[in-house]
């Protein structure tokens, strides 16, 4: 099973907002613990955390469907759903939609995006995060990868938006490390480097509005001296997996072109859609 077939058209547009980890969708560690499919490989009336056991155990015994629990056949390229979830993706509209006014990071050249973060989409992303299913991401950047493989083809460098150290080292991975090197790795080989860093840590945005999102992470990313020296003037894509206001997008990028990056594009999994598209599930 695939998700080629559902991902039609180029979804390329100008502007949109990224926050990562944001959104009513988005998930959280405690729901996706609730989560049928992660109760499915606790042992007993314990909880098992998610790690190495639960990793194991999804690839060696047949998969319920992240989003549904239905039998999964096959890992194939899926991102862990069952057929009829991978026919419910929403993939962004044709190249050229452009996306609502003061949606856009102001400093971003145009934004890529994926799907429509609405069920089953927030499963798997929750699935990449908070369980660290990392084939997940592997297998969105692929697909993104291959989807905006002529958009790519004017890309020098590709650089992820970077989680706090706190974060990562509880998380243990960086999930947009993880779509950004496969994007890389898909698009010809593009060089994948880290050329963000976290001048501070930022409270969780998915509470927050957009304004008070901005507050929270101005100045919140530095430029590494590669992008000065190295990368002056080029053409940086920056990956995250969800974008939901474009703050955190901004703000990584506002940083990208104060240190001399020639131009930004931003590359995330999944919008969060406007609340005049969002509807009720
Ligand atoms: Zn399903």
């Amino acid at each position: 099973m695939t998700v080629e077939g559902p991902v039609t058209g180029t979804g390329l547009t100008t502007g949109a907002g990224l926050t990562r980890g944001a959104g009513p969708a988005n998930g959280s560690p405690e729901g996706a613990a609730r989560h049928p499919a992660t109760r499915s490989y606790e042992s007993g009336s314990a909880r098992v955390a998610p790690g190495w056991r639960e990793r194991l155990l999804h690839f060696l015994l047949p998969a319920p469907c992240l989003a549904c629990t239905a039998p999964v056949e096959g890992r194939g390229s899926g991102f862990g759903l069952c057929a009829a979830c991978c026919g419910r993706l929403e993939p962004s509209p044709a190249a050229g939609l452009a996306l609502p006014a003061g949606e856009a990071p102001p400093s971003c050249r145009r934004l890529l995006w994926g799907w429509h973060y609405r069920p089953p989409l927030d499963a798997v992303i929750a699935g990449l995060k908070f369980r660290r299913l990392d084939y997940l991401g592997r297998q969105l950047g692929e697909q993104l990868g291959r989807r905006f493989a002529a958009e790519l083809a004017e890309i020098d460098v590709v650089a992820p938006v970077p989680l706090g150290f706190w974060r990562r080292l509880g998380r243990g991975f960086d999930q947009a490390e993880t779509i950004a090197a496969a994007v890389a790795s898909t698009a010809g080989g593009l060089r994948l480097e880290t050329l963000l860093s976290r001048r501070r840590s930022t409270a969780p945005q998915s509470l927050r509005g957009g304004a008070e999102r901005r507050r929270n992470l101005a100045g919140a990313f530095a430029a590494r001296t590669a992008v000065g020296k190295t990368w002056r003037g080029c053409h940086i894509l920056l990956v995250d997996d969800v974008i939901t206001t474009g703050a955190t997008l901004e703000a990584a990028s506002a940083a990208l072109l104060e240190a001399g990056a020639g131009a930004v594009t931003a590359l995330v999994a999944a919008r969060t859609p406007a609340p005049e598209e969002q509807i009720c599930l």
